[in-house]
């Protein structure tokens, strides 16, 4: 990634001076700026401040990576100005050499077959989504969640999101660029759409974040559960003895148990109270990228019914979307055909109903199961 930390490193010189910073680049792969009073509180910096941007850093350098919070912070500085960041990437699309493989690497539908109706240069629109995350629970985690989809089929362009932030903040690939007529590029989604979407998607993607902390969490959880239950079995089994022997007062020991019964109970729950996860999520940015793609149209068939479906080929990235999963908006996997309206979903948007054990659709029924009517707690975006 060396190619993006210098990206990240020229954007933050640049976004320095731009904003009144004395900035000197030094080895290996730093900076060193003079920030300015206006510029050290929203960079929550001081005033000589040195970044490091590759694996090795300079002496007394802070890590400034994509992973770091310095993108979050750079954000920050640039405000609302950059709240909603709109780049054009100029990178054509070469003609794709083995278009059928490459599709067939990347479809993988279940019950339906598809084939290859064209292909032709075209323009799309991409955005990306900047998340930061706050769980809480006994411990405390932050975070950074990029994803973003292609607006033209809602395929989630997850894989390649940093290399697309790499480029839209490398000067070099942007100012060049002729940017096609709005004719030539997919439309916006209506506010509906696009909430819609991003509450689906941000689920499980907090959750394959958040996946080890959880398991931590419960780690701890199940350890103080098992400490507090071996010592009040101790207790309880020590009151039952002087019982059985008729020792001491037998009223006063069968009170006793029920206090410690009691205590127990309320023990536990203060401990699921203390291992309760809460999670803030806050957008941060939202970056709209226009590019040229290699655009393939696939024809869908399912049974009697047929559908088209569009998958471009990035050449920054070098990839071809993955079929989009109507439902949940993730990334990989296979997908599943429905029959009725042939929406493209991950198997858990098809999922069996759990009183009735037939498949639906969530697209077609996201609120209850058409077979036996049973309602169903929208699962938002638990694919995998
Ligand atoms: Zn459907
Ligand atoms: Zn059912």
């Amino acid at each position: 990634m060396t190619d993006t930390s210098n990206r990240f490193r020229d954007f933050a010189a640049r976004l320095l001076e731009h904003e009144g910073a004395l900035v000197e680049p030094i080895e290996p792969q730093g900076l060193e700026a003079m920030l300015p009073g206006n510029l050290q509180q929203p960079l929550r910096a001081p005033e000589f401040l040195r970044l490091g941007f590759a694996a090795e850093l300079p002496t007394g350098a802070d890590r400034a990576s994509l992973e770091s919070d310095w993108l979050e912070r750079f954000g920050e500085l640039l405000g609302e100005r950059g709240r909603r960041l709109k780049f054009a990437i100029n990178a054509a699309a070469p003609p794709l050499g083995h278009i059928e493989r490459t599709v067939e690497h990347n479809v993988a539908l279940q019950n339906a077959v598809y084939r290859l109706s064209q292909t032709e240069q075209a323009w799309t629109r991409y955005l990306i989504f900047i998340f930061r995350y706050t769980a809480i629970s006994d411990e405390k985690r932050e975070g950074i969640i990029r994803f973003g989809f292609n607006l033209i089929n809602g395929s989630a362009i997850d894989p390649m999101v940093d290399q697309m932030l790499a480029s839209a903040l490398d000067e070099g690939a942007t100012e060049t660029v002729t940017k096609p007529a709005a004719s030539q590029l997919p439309a916006d989604w209506t506010t509906e759409r696009l909430k819609k979407a991003v509450t689906r998607a941000l689920p499980v993607r907090v959750r394959a974040h958040l996946g080890q902390f959880v398991n931590g969490m419960q780690r701890r959880l199940d350890r103080d559960l098992d400490r507090l239950h071996e010592y009040f079995s101790g207790l309880r089994e020590e009151s039952w003895r002087k019982l059985k022997k008729a020792k001491g007062d037998a009223a006063r020991e069968r009170l006793r148990i029920e206090a410690a019964e009691r205590e127990y109970q309320a023990k536990v729950a203060d401990l699921k109270q203390k291992y309760d996860l809460r999670v803030n999520l806050e957008p941060v940015q939202t970056l709209e990228l226009i590019s040229q793609v290699q655009r393939v149209t696939l024809v869908i068939k399912r049974r009697k019914g047929e559908r088209k479906l569009t998958l471009d080929w990035n050449p920054i990235a070098r990839r071809l979307d993955s079929p989009p999963c109507e439902w949940s908006f993730v990334a990989e996997g296979s997908r599943v055909v429905c029959d009725d309206q042939l929406h493209i979903v991950s198997p858990p948007g098809h999922a069996p109903c759990p009183q009735c054990d037939r498949e639906y659709c969530r697209v077609c029924s996201p609120r209850r199961c058409p077979k036996c009517g049973k309602e169903e707690k929208e699962a938002a975006g638990s694919g995998n």
